[in-house]
């Protein structure tokens, strides 16, 4: 197999050990005789597998005992519905921070249950940025506050989280959670679907204060309350099992890489080498404020629009895959989550130069 190197928003990159990992389990998990995704929801064997991912997960972020930590489905996407459906509770409105893309995305579902406020926008310069806390406008009556830490389409992540006084913050994390460690009880609601950080497509994660869950809207499918996931340990419905599983292999590399705090600092080193080529680059361009510079996910552009394509084609003979920008901001990205080693980053920019180079 040639090395390749997959820069894909999401589905993503995973560790290359919890590949060869499930692999190795994938017929006969630990003398089981099946494989996991063959195994009852309800059965000892995959009841503890879910229990040891909730583990090392609860342990990787400092999850505080009064949260409870959900596998759900339905992506992120069903969070943009669930969240207003959970926590409205008789108020009429909720604040959002315009970011780009994703949040408008939630801003968009949010509106069909309730009066959503704008507290905050980067739309006037085209969010290449996010907006400052006191910038903030907002509104002690609004149910909840909701943001986007990492805005995966524009580049734009936030290193700080939003102190609104008694309204819960919901953070939508699909694209960095994991990434750096987070102080979960500045949260009222996390939510990360798992195909960009954590594992395949089709498991959600959700972490959820106690005290916000119980209360939906009238109307509120059975599937979209918090309260019969969290009553039924996230298997009142069939769970997406080979997911919870993947997700826990993901876990236990994290662990055993160190933790969050470990990969913070490689995360910061592989951005920092792209941001840096980038900067010194006259024929390569990252729009993105500075401050507000994605760890995770890196768009620029060509000096030339024209190169895109030529770009493109050598890049993946080159083993460089999944670089094309997201269609509605044009250009490349590269998304180098957890799983992307420093050396793909270093093979990127060795293509980058050499590129360059040929076309200047
Ligand atoms: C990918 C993504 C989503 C959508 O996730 P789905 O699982 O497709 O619903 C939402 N928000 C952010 C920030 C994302 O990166």
């Amino acid at each position: 197999m040639t090395q390749i190197f997959n820069f894909s928003a999401g589905p993503a990159v995973l560790p290359k050990e919890v590949l060869a990992q499930a692999r190795d389990e994938m017929m006969d998990w630990h003398g089981s005789g099946m494989s996991v995704m063959e195994m009852s929801h309800r059965g000892k064997e995959f009841m503890g597998i879910a229990a040891g991912a909730e583990a090392d997960l609860r342990e990787l972020l400092a999850i505080p005992q009064n949260y409870k930590v959900l596998f759900l489905q339905g992506g992120a996407h069903s969070q943009f519905s669930m969240v207003p459906m959970n926590l409205l509770r008789g108020n009429k409105s909720a604040d959002y921070l315009d970011t780009g893309i994703w949040a408008k995305k939630a801003i968009d579902e949010a509106s069909r249950y309730c009066q959503v406020n704008i507290a905050g926008s980067s739309k006037d310069k085209n969010y290449t940025y996010a907006p400052s806390q006191d910038a903030l406008k907002l509104n002690q009556d609004a149910a909840y506050f909701h943001f986007t830490s990492n805005e995966t389409i524009g580049g734009v992540e936030m290193f700080w989280t939003p102190v609104t006084g008694d309204v819960p913050v919901v953070c939508d994390m699909s694209s960095h959670i994991l990434s750096r460690p987070i102080d979960v009880k500045q949260y009222g609601i996390i939510y990360a679907g798992a195909q960009k950080n954590i594992g395949p497509a089709g498991l959600t994660i959700v972490i959820v204060r106690d005290d916000l869950i119980g209360e939906t809207i009238a109307g509120t499918p059975t599937m979209f309350d918090y309260k019969v996931h969290a009553d039924h340990e996230s298997m009142y419905n069939t769970p997406a099992t080979y997911g919870i599983y993947i997700a826990g292999l993901v876990f236990k590399w994290l662990k055993s890489k160190g933790g969050l705090p470990a990969m913070e600092k490689i995360n910061i080193e592989k951005s920092t080498l792209l941001y840096d080529y980038l900067d010194a680059s006259d024929f390569y361009h990252s729009p993105i404020a500075v401050e507000n510079r994605s760890r995770m996910n890196i768009p620029f552009t060509l000096k030339e629009a024209s190169l895109d394509e030529a770009f493109l084609k050598q890049a993946q003979q080159n083993g460089l895959l999944q670089l094309k920008g997201h269609k509605l901001v044009g250009g490349m990205r590269a998304s180098i989550y957890n799983a992307m080693p420093i050396e793909g980053v270093q093979a990127l920019i060795a293509f980058m130069k050499s590129f360059a180079q040929a076309n200047a």
